[in-house]
């Protein structure tokens, strides 16, 4: 049986399902149906949800604020800081904003977004700074691919890393060559970000087909092929209400060796190294 939870290098379990929010908070008028959706998440169990100061221009983390307001301890937040803020006074006050807008005291997860200019080693320094006064909880990086992964680990407190966010879903399986392994051997989970291609998995014809065994969505099909694989976290985004409710049920899809097998022939795994893709 699949795990509902991924286990961070920490030992704290999170769960295998969260919401991501990116078009989220851009623009007022959809504020209302956003923060909904997001409640609605929460309301089943859906816990982590995935933001970043990018999205929206710090609309997305508003958002997450007024979604999480009185309910706080039952979330597991993720944001992520660009790399033009990377450096130590970029960092710090760029988390201080993220958790003025959030509305809370602490981020449990904070990523560098993508690697900049600024030195890794300076940013993991000041990352280390804010765990130890409390601001994150813990801290990682994003679109890391495995030479990225290799360096970290040298630096110093680099192996503090919890998380590595990248895309990753049946039709971008490049990680699964080298950075998928890589993470696995060190114990780093995985968010998978665009887990349903950003809506084009739903219309995948072959997909439609397995899934309709199941009594599911491509959709749903997409999200449960990636919670099955362990260490791996999906983070797809919705905000129509049928979409957050639908993807609540896919944690309950349980894949059989046929599936799987028939995906693999669907969606080849890679079979030589390609650079990690990004969105
Ligand atoms: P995604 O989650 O793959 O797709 C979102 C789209 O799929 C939305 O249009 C949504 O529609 C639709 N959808 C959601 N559930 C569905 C369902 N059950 N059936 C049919 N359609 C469904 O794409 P994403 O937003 O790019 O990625 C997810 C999250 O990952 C982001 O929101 C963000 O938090 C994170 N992310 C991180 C990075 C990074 O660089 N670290 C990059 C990209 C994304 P509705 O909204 O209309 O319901």
């Amino acid at each position: 049986m699949p795990s509902t939870t991924a286990t961070l290098p920490s030992g704290e379990a999170v769960p295998v399902l969260g919401q991501g929010t990116w078009m989220m908070g851009e623009d007022r008028g959809r504020a209302a149906d956003e923060v909904a959706a997001l409640r609605l998440g929460l309301d089943l169990g859906v816990t982590l949800i995935d933001t970043a100061e990018m999205y929206g221009n710090g609309g997305a983390e508003k958002v997450v604020g007024e979604a999480i307001a009185g309910r706080r301890d039952e979330v597991f937040l993720v944001s992520k800081v660009l790399p033009s803020n990377a450096s130590r006074n970029g960092v710090v006050r760029a988390c201080e904003a993220s958790l003025k807008r959030m509305r809370t005291d602490r981020i449990d997860l904070y990523l560098l977004h993508w690697r900049g200019g600024v030195p890794l080693a300076e940013t993991i320094a000041v990352f280390e700074e804010l765990r130890h006064s409390g601001k994150i909880r813990h801290w990682g990086v994003s679109n890391f691919d495995a030479d990225d992964m290799e360096e970290m680990e040298r630096l110093p407190a680099g192996k503090n890393a919890q998380a590595n966010q990248v895309l990753y879903n049946l039709g971008r399986r490049g990680i699964e060559f080298d950075l998928a392994p890589w993470c696995r051997d060190h114990g780093v989970p995985i968010m998978a970000y665009s887990p349903v291609e950003q809506g084009a998995l739903a219309d995948d014809a072959g997909l439609q087909a397995i899934a309709a065994r199941h009594d599911a969505t491509a959709a749903q099909l997409a999200l449960a092929w990636i919670m099955a694989r362990p260490g791996v976290i999906a983070i797809p985004k919705a905000t129509r209400l049928e979409h957050v409710r639908q993807n609540a049920a896919a944690r309950d899809i349980r894949l059989t060796p046929q599936d799987l097998a028939e995906l693999d022939t669907l969606f080849p795994p890679p079979a030589r190294k390609r650079p990690l893709e990004m969105i």
